[in-house]
């Protein structure tokens, strides 16, 4: 709160100075009237006075010019309180200043040994400012390179183009850093202030190795798996135990748990092909041969148990790989036969909105309570797992599906309530779909 501005009747330099104008003019007077002088005397002590004043305001000007750290001189009168006022907000302010330069420097050590790279960038993208971390990281000197535009440093034609993008919620993971190509770097681009631009690098090279660690040990876990569990199928198959129902029963449990552990490591097997992979394929996928296999797909799982339509609307197809797209509707389509009770309705939509298109799979089933949403795609996540054992499932359809959408851009939406059904919808952007070309085969 500003202080109050005191009064000039109670300020004690006002009271001595118009004290001291009243005496001299008193004075000037009393001498002028002795001497018959009134009015050269009166002008004589005002022109004095007007000196005194002029001199005074001379020696504040020096005492503020010299910026001096001294305070200022006295015997000003009015002026002295004047320049004690400034003397006093000039001592303030430096304070204050010295206080915000040790946070500063506090700020910028801390920031300075951080083991991330952080770069602060202009909005021309001129490096103002960057941490040793970034400097070792995307080769920065800060000799040379500050107020330097980042882009003329940093060659990778991928950086560059996320750069130019700008897209500061979506952090360019994995990429190589310019100086040490064997480091990769995880970079992320932060707005703030007004129009300032905080670049943070991470070094990802160890976290990568350790997941890639995992993914290698699950792929060859897998495949390890797949040559024993064929050759006990296949003799499973070859038993033949229709005479005794006890062991008929076994080996149809056990032909049937077979099946199911064939089905879990292809399953793996698609993810760690799937996280392999950078980018979808890049073909035609026709709807119409889709949707038309995908129903086919339906009515065999579902043994007439379920009323199955398909509701075209669309006249667009896909652009992406026919085999992935096919296993993550298929999964889809397999989980609403699974999860809905005999008599049920599963509906399959192909749908424009906007530039874009959707593919949704609706069903009459049991639904999933709201808290399982947001895992329901995380690997071998279930709902009730003895259901999805029973009827089969492996717990990693969803993860496909997800995965296989990432690599095309698409985005899934699980609306459901229980008792009533779900609808999946997969939402395809609109440089993933394309008008049907006439002629082409459906
Ligand atoms: P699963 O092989 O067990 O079906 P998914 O990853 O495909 O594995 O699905 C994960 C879980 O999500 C399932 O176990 C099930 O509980 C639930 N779920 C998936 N689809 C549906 C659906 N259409 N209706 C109800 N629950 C579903």
């Amino acid at each position: 709160m500003p202080a109050p501005v005191p009064s000039i009747l109670h300020s004690h330099a006002w009271q001595v100075s118009i004290g001291r104008l009243l005496l001299l003019v008193a004075a000037a007077a009393g001498v002028g009237y002795v001497s018959g002088h009134l009015q050269p005397a009166l002008i004589a002590a005002l022109g004095l006075y007007a000196l005194w004043s002029l001199y005074t305001l001379l020696r504040m000007q020096r005492w503020l010019l010299a910026r001096t750290r001294l305070p200022p001189p006295s015997g000003m009168g009015v002026w002295s309180e004047v320049a004690e006022f400034v003397f006093r907000r000039h001592q303030a302010s430096r304070q204050r200043q010295r206080r915000l330069v040790r946070l500063l420097r506090a700020y910028r050590e801390a920031a300075a040994v951080l083991p991330d790279g952080v770069v602060v960038l202009s909005p021309m993208r001129q490096l103002v400012w960057f941490n040793e971390a970034a400097a070792r990281l995307l080769g920065l000197d800060p000799r040379r390179h500050r107020g330097v535009i980042l882009d003329r440093l940093l060659r990778n034609a991928q950086i560059l183009a996320w750069l130019g993008a700008a897209r500061a919620h979506d952090p360019l993971i994995d990429v190589p850093s310019p100086v040490l190509p064997e480091l990769r770097m995880s970079l992320r681009l932060i707005p703030y202030a007004h129009d300032q631009w905080l670049l943070v690098v991470r070094d990802v090279s160890t976290l990568l190795r350790l997941e890639q660690v995992r993914r290698d040990f699950v792929a060859n876990v897998s495949h390890e798996l797949r040559t024993p569990l064929t050759v006990l199928h296949g003799y499973l198959d070859l038993i033949e135990a229709d005479d005794d129902p006890e062991l008929d029963g076994m080996v149809r449990e056990m032909r049937k748990q077979s099946l199911r552990m064939t089905r879990i490591v292809e399953d793996l097997l698609t993810l760690s092909r799937l996280d392999h992979q950078r980018e979808s394929g890049d073909e035609t996928v026709s709807m119409a041969a889709m949707l038309a296999g995908l129903r086919r797909d339906a009515e065999a799982l579902s043994q007439q148990q379920h009323e199955i339509r398909v509701e075209a609307s669309s006249a667009r197809d896909l652009r992406g790989s026919e085999k992935d797209l096919h296993s993550a509707f298929g999964n889809l389509v397999a989980n609403a036969v699974r999860y809905t009770p005999p008599g049920g309705r599963i509906v399959l939509r192909w749908f424009d909105e906007g530039d874009g298109s959707c593919f949704a799979v609706q069903d009459s089933g049991h639904g999933i309570p709201a808290e399982h949403l947001p895992r329901i795609s995380e690997r071998f996540y279930r709902v009730s797992t003895s259901r999805s054992r029973e009827k089969g499932g492996t717990g990693l359809g969803l993860s496909i599906v997800k995965h296989v959408l990432g690599l095309h851009q698409a985005r899934l939406q699980i609306e459901s309530e229980v008792g009533v059904g779900s609808t999946f919808s997969a939402h395809f952007p609109p440089e993933r779909v394309q008008e049907h070309a006439a002629g082409t085969a459906p």
